[in-house]
C-alpha cells in the first residue's frame, strides 16, 4: 500500500499537525500510511466543532439521520476491499478476518440506520397512580450532546462504527479518538460519512497518544459522555474522570472468556468453532477463548483434537489469502504474552504440542493443559493465540470455576441437555451466554456488553443509542 497521508479530521476539513507519525504493518513493520499526533489544541477545536454542529444534529429528522447510515452503509459496502486492507495493514489481522470486518461495519451502519427511524419513547400510564388522575404522559428520548468515542486496536474499524453510528442515529455530535496503532479505519470511515452527507462537525477524528489526547478529550468539560471500549486499566481511569465530571460512561473492556464442554455435548462442534474462537486475530478478541473447561471424560478426545486443528492453522503475512494467524499488534506484546505462557508452563502447565512458533510479533497458537488458576494466563486477559484446557467433574464445580475470573464478558457451553444448558446459563455470570456455540461469538445488532470488570453498559445499536439518549417526561393535564 502506498504511504498517503491521512490528517485528522475537525469540522468537516483535514488538519495536520507538526507531528507526523508512520503507522506500520505489525507484521513486517512496513509503513502503512503518515498521521498526525493531535497537540491539545486540536482536541480544543474537534470539541468546539462537535458543540456547534449538536444543535443541528439534534434538529435534523430521524429520516435525515438514518438516509446518512444507509448511504454510509451502501458506501463501506462498495468499498469493502478498501476498508479490509486499511484494517488488514493496520491491525495486522488476517485478510478474510479484515474482510469480515469491513462487512460487519457495514452492516452495523445498517442496523444503527433503521434504529434511527425506530427512536421512540412510550406512553405512562400516569392514571395507575391516584395524583395522576386526569393526565396523560409520555417520554422522548433526547440526544446528550457531544460524546467521545475512544475505540481500540483489534477492531479498529467496526468498533468505531458500534459507536459512531448509534450516536449519530440518535442526534448526537462526535470527537473520535481511534487507537495509536491503527487510527486510519476510522479516519476513512469520516471521510464516507462525510461524503454521504454527514453535516460538517457531527464527527471529528483526532488521532494521538491515549495518556494526553485521550485523557484531555474526556474530561473535556463539553463532552455529555465518553463511550469506550478498552483495556480494564484504562476504563477503570476514565471512570474516575467520568464521576469527576458527572458524565455518562459507557465501558467495554476486557475477558478471559470460559468455555464449558459437557460430556454430551457435540464434541466435533466444540472443537470446529473452539479453535478459531481461540485464534482469530491472534486471540485479541476481548471474547476469545481462554479458559476451556472439558468435562475429564472427553477431556482427552477433546484436547488430542483441539490441538492437531489448532497445529494445522496457516501462520503468515496478513494479506496472504490463506493465513489464518498472523501476528500480535506489537513485538513486546509477543513477548509478554511468550512470558505468560513459560510462567503457566514453570508453575505445572502442560504444553500440549511443539514449543512456541515465535517470530518478531508473531505468536502461533499455543495450547495448554492443566494449567493452574493462579497463572496470569489463566486469571487475567491474556489477549494472545493461547487457550487453556482444564478438567472438571461436575457441572456445578464448573460453573463455580467459571465464575472465580474478576470478568464478564460472554461465556458459553457445548451440552445436549437443555435442563443443564439454562441451569449453567442462570448461573454464569457474564453479559452474554452462548448454548452450543462459543462465548467468541457475537452480531453486531445482538446487546453486548460485560459485568465485574468487563465493564458497564451495552452496545449493539439498539442498546447503544439508549445509553446515548436521555428520556425526558412530558406530561398534560387535560381541562375538566
Ligand atoms: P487500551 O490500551 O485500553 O486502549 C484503548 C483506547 O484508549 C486507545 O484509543 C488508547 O489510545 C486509549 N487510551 C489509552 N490510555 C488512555 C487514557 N489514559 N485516557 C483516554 N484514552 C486512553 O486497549 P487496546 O490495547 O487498544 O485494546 C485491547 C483491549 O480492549 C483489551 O482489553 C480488549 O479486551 C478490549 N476490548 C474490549 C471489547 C469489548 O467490546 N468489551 C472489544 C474490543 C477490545 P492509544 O492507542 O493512543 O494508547
Amino acid at each position: 500500500m502506498a504511504c498517503d497521508e491521512y490528517p485528522m479530521w475537525i469540522g468537516g476539513r483535514e488538519v495536520r499537525s507538526a507531528k507526523p507519525r508512520t503507522v506500520r504493518v505489525p507484521f513486517d513493520g512496513a509503513p502503512v500510511g503518515i498521521v498526525f499526533e493531535a497537540e491539545p489544541v486540536h482536541v480544543e477545536e474537534a470539541v468546539a466543532a462537535a458543540k456547534s454542529a449538536a444543535p443541528l444534529m439534534r434538529s435534523l429528522t430521524r429520516d435525515e439521520r438514518s438516509a446518512i447510515l444507509r448511504r454510509a452503509h451502501a458506501a463501506v459496502s462498495a468499498r469493502r476491499e478498501e476498508f479490509a486492507r486499511a484494517v488488514s495493514s493496520e491491525s495486522g489481522k488476517p485478510i478474510r478476518e479484515g474482510r469480515l470486518e469491513a462487512e460487519r461495519a457495514s452492516q452495523t451502519l445498517l442496523f444503527a440506520s433503521e434504529e434511527a427511524h425506530r427512536l421512540t419513547g412510550e406512553v405512562v400510564p400516569m392514571d395507575a397512580s391516584p395524583a395522576g388522575k386526569g393526565r396523560w404522559g409520555m417520554t422522548v428520548r433526547e440526544p446528550l450532546g457531544v460524546i467521545a468515542a475512544i475505540t481500540p486496536f483489534n477492531f479498529p474499524l467496526n468498533l468505531s462504527v458500534h459507536k459512531i453510528a448509534p450516536a449519530l442515529a440518535a442526534g448526537n455530535a462526535v470527537v473520535h479518538k481511534p487507537a495509536s496503532a491503527t487510527p486510519i479505519s476510522g479516519l476513512l470511515l469520516a471521510r464516507v460519512l462525510s461524503e454521504c452527507g454527514l453535516p460538517d462537525g457531527a464527527l471529528n477524528v483526532i488521532t494521538g497518544a491515549g495518556g494526553e489526547i485521550g485523557a484531555h478529550l474526556a474530561g473535556h468539560p463539553d463532552i455529555a459522555m465518553i463511550t469506550f471500549t478498552g483495556s480494564d486499566s484504562v476504563g477503570a481511569r476514565l471512570r474516575l474522570l467520568a464521576a469527576e465530571g458527572r458524565k455518562r460512561i459507557t465501558l467495554e473492556l476486557g475477558n478471559n472468556s470460559a468455555l464449558i464442554v459437557e460430556p454430551d455435548g457435540n464434541l466435533e462442534e466444540a472443537v470446529s468453532r473452539a479453535v478459531p474462537g481461540s485464534y482469530a486475530h491472534s486471540g485479541q478478541v476481548c471474547i476469545s477463548i481462554q479458559r476451556i473447561y472439558v468435562h475429564r471424560n472427553v477431556s482427552s478426545r477433546f484436547t488430542e483434537a483441539f490441538a492437531t486443528a489448532a497445529r494445522a492453522l496457516s501462520i503468515g503475512h496478513p494479506f496472504d489469502e490463506t493465513t489464518e494467524v498472523s501476528s500480535l499488534i506489537t513485538e513486546a506484546e509477543a513477548t509478554r504474552v511468550a512470558g505468560w505462557v513459560e510462567e503457566a508452563v514453570r508453575s505445572g502447565a502442560r504444553m500440549v504440542g511443539p514449543s512456541i512458533h515465535r517470530q518478531r510479533a508473531t505468536l502461533g497458537p499455543v495450547v495448554l493443559a492443566d494449567v493452574p488458576e493462579h497463572a496470569q494466563v489463566w486469571r487475567q486477559e491474556a489477549f494472545g493465540p493461547v487457550a487453556g484446557i482444564n478438567t472438571y467433574q461436575t457441572l456445578d464445580e464448573a460453573i463455580e470455576r467459571v465464575n472465580q475470573s474478576a470478568y464478564g464478558l460472554q461465556a458459553g457451553i457445548f451440552t445436549s441437555d437443555i435442563g443443564k444448558a439454562f441451569a449453567a446459563a442462570e448461573r454464569v455470570h457474564v453479559g452474554g451466554f452462548l448454548i452450543n456455540d462459543v462465548p467468541q461469538f457475537r452480531v453486531d445488532q445482538m446487546p453486548y456488553g460485560g459485568v465485574k470488570l468487563s465493564g458497564s453498559g451495552r452496545e449493539g445499536p439498539k442498546y447503544a443509542i439508549e445509553e446515548m439518549t436521555e428520556p425526558k417526561l412530558i406530561t398534560w393535564r387535560y381541562p375538566r
